[in-house]
């Protein structure tokens, strides 16, 4: 597994206004959506283009156009919906699933509680969208899934992970059978006792959507 942390001045000064208690939901939900764009703009260096021919006013010549079967975009309920806008802004024409994750509080294994995607997913190459890499539970469950349902590859975008989590999805993709990458702002240096992140930015579902 491949961890990619962005390094750009716009992304570090976004995530410090995300990362501010002081920040109100609004706010969170605007900045959130353009740190995906920047975010998704790393993500998406390995998108599967097909050459082509194009006429412009003047001449003749050569470009790119994204390949068939189309990028597929999955964000996880709850949180990864508010990552959703901003990745699409970047990628129009990707298909979107679905896939709901929650945690069993007894065995703490995540499990599939909606999924809504299709079954095959030969050759496709998939986003995932989860706000926080923690512990890594339900993002090794969901890519898991999605390569057993045959995607050529997972790029997961994350606005933040914690090493705990990075380590879990190292171990479990270590002989993947197709590339599988994360994409982040930033590796934090740990997680606390609650399994938040530190410094982190505290609930990111709750910051969002302004429920506690
Ligand atoms: N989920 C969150 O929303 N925040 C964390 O810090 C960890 C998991």
């Amino acid at each position: 597994m491949r961890i990619h942390v962005v390094d750009h001045p716009l992304v570090a000064h976004k995530l410090t206004t995300l990362r501010d208690e002081r920040t109100d939901s609004p706010t969170f939900r605007r900045l959130a959506d353009e740190l995906v764009t920047l975010l998704a703009y790393e993500a998406t260096r390995d998108v599967r283009v097909d050459q082509v021919e194009v006429r412009t006013p003047v001449a003749a010549t050569t470009g790119v156009k994204l390949s068939y079967p189309r990028p597929l975009v999955v964000p996880i309920l709850r949180a990864g919906l508010g990552m959703l806008d901003g990745m699409v802004r970047l990628l129009p024409t990707a298909e979107v699933g679905f896939l709901g994750m929650i945690r069993d509080e007894g065995t703490l294994q995540p499990s599939t509680y909606a999924t809504r995607m299709p079954d095959d997913l030969t050759g496709r190459q998939a986003y995932v969208l989860d706000p926080m890499l923690a512990t890594g539970g339900t993002l090794v469950a969901s890519t898991q899934l999605l390569i057993d349902r045959g995607a050529a590859d997972v790029t997961a975008i994350c606005l933040l992970a914690a090493p705990e989590g990075v380590a879990l999805m190292q171990e479990a993709f270590k002989d993947a059978p197709v590339p599988v990458t994360v994409v982040t702002a930033s590796v934090d240096e740990r997680l606390n006792e609650h399994g938040y992140i530190v410094p982190g930015l505290g609930d990111a579902g709750d910051r969002l959507y302004g429920t506690a």
